[in-house]
């Protein structure tokens, strides 16, 4: 199949003429309302083709749709067309595309800036309003960085409530649908007003079932209560030497307009946040690795020029011409840390950080993380250290407040000119949250209207408390 591709300014669409119509159109909840939908170009759908931004799929169209594409039709949406991308969703800045770079519409005219990544398309999307909601994926923020870049709201629900079915998995321990949308409450309505939150999906192993669903809402507080009975914490771990001033100053002022409101503002220490980006980056390329093996020109993808009865040479060819520079490294980094010498040093080190990220959050937020089962008080286990941490106990919140990204969008030509660490370095605010498996939403504020951009301010919660989560972004944007 030839790619269809609109030409547009700014380079968000990658295919928006229809192939065929869906063969099953769902049926309508009674209380559809007609959108524009706007779908990454990793989700699949059967009207268009999905091809992940990356050679390898170049002639992929998928044969099914993705359950939250179908589930989105029955409350309404037309899906408008395919958003560019970052290749299979690594990257931070829509770049590593074979469509090209994405640009952001906020920049001045001649000036090309980064959109974020990896969903930059679908935020340029709704930021040009072509779409009311867009679907993108986050793994390590690719919904919230793109978002806080172009000014709109992204959200990045609680791992496993919006089914992965049909998302092409990059990292799948830390990939999430999300939605993006240029106000908070049509996101609300969407997940929470037409029950989106409750559906679980069997052909997505990593859905909720229903009966977890119904213990997490039991346990998350159904209404955000006045603001005066909030603790909201500032990470102090986020107040990285990176942050550009502007960033900060957004960030103190949105803390003291929600502590003017009647909100109590905290500090908090979330320790292992330091570690997190390395284990981010040890975790998702092994997952990819392994993820990335089909696309093997046999399974799926292109077959290289030569083709090769034999079968010697048909991996290399397939995969060396399919894949672009950022997905051979990771696939590189993966294999490597998934090696027997350097498994023990890398990746089951990351996955200990991963834990401790974990704890830190549950430490930190009133709430309990619904998942686990209470602990057995058991007086064995008590020591001098668990004492003296109880003691000097954490203040408790219901919310976390930091930026989305350390600095403003960078421009295009500087990201490519910088070494693929730099645009690592973007995400140090964004992947606990993922590793944690929490909801997060990026909220654009405007607090110095000189400034040329928006500051993306994130709000994290415990596992399942997203409706307060949206509830309380709603406050801030
Ligand atoms: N920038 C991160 C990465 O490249 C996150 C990407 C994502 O969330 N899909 O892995």
């Amino acid at each position: 199949l030839p790619l269809r591709r609109s030409q547009s300014t700014f380079n968000h669409f990658v295919a928006s003429t229809k192939l065929q119509p869906s063969s099953t159109p769902p049926v309508q909840k009674p209380d559809a309302k007609p959108f524009r939908l706007a779908v990454k170009d990793n989700i699949a759908t059967e009207e268009f083709p999905t091809q992940c931004a990356s050679g390898v799929l170049g002639q992929h169209a998928s044969p099914f749709e993705a359950t939250i594409v179908r589930q989105l039709r029955a409350r309404g949406a037309s899906v408008v067309g395919k958003t560019n991308m970052d290749e299979f969703g690594m990257g931070s800045h829509s770049v590593n595309s074979i469509h090209g770079p994405v640009r952001n519409p906020l920049a001045p005219p001649g000036e090309d800036v980064s959109a974020g990544g990896s969903s930059g398309g679908s935020a340029v999307a709704v930021a040009l309003d072509d779409a009311n909601i867009a679907l993108g994926t986050d793994t390590g923020g690719s919904v919230r960085l793109p978002a806080a870049y172009t000014g709109i709201v992204g959200y990045k629900p609680s791992y496993g409530m919006l089914s992965r079915f049909g998302v092409v998995p990059y990292a799948n321990s830390l990939d999430t649908v999300g939605l993006l949308a240029r106000d908070v409450e049509s996101i609300r309505q969407l997940v929470f007003d037409t029950k989106l939150y409750e559906e679980h999906d069997p052909s997505d192993p990593t859905s909720l079932s229903a009966e977890t669903r119904q213990r997490c809402s039991k346990a998350a507080p159904a209404a955000l209560p006045d603001l005066s009975q909030l603790t909201i914490g500032v990470p102090v771990e986020y107040n990285i030497d990176e942050l550009d001033p502007a960033i900060r100053d957004a960030w103190a002022a949105t803390a003291s307009a929600l502590e003017s409101q009647g909100a109590r503002i905290v500090p908090v220490s979330l320790p292992s946040t330091r570690e997190a980006l390395c284990a981010y980056y040890i975790l998702a390329p092994a997952e990819a690795s392994s993820n990335l093996a089909k696309y093997d020109g046999v399974r799926y993808g292109i077959r290289g020029p030569e083709g090769d009865a034999a079968g010697e040479t048909l991996y290399s060819e397939a995969r060396g011409a399919g894949f672009g520079a950022e997905v051979k490294r990771r696939i590189l980094l993966g294999t490597y840390s998934l090696s027997s010498e350097a498994m023990d040093n890398y990746f089951i080190q990351a996955q200990k950080i991963r834990r401790l990220i974990q704890q830190d959050f549950d430490r930190v937020f009133k709430l309990d993380n619904p998942l686990y089962e209470p602990r057995q008080f058991d007086l064995s286990e008590m020591s001098a250290d668990t004492a003296l941490e109880d003691k000097q106990g954490p203040v408790q919140v219901d919310f976390l407040l930091s930026p989305t990204a350390p600095t403003y969008p960078p421009k295009l030509s500087d990201i490519m000119k910088r070494s693929s660490i730099d645009a690592y370095m973007n995400d140090v605010l964004t992947v606990p949250a993922s590793l944690a498996g929490l909801p997060a939403v990026s909220v654009p504020v405007k607090i110095d209207q000189s400034h040329q951009f928006p500051t993306g301010l994130q709000l994290i919660a415990q596992y399942w408390d997203d409706r307060r989560l949206l509830a309380l972004a709603d406050k801030v944007v």
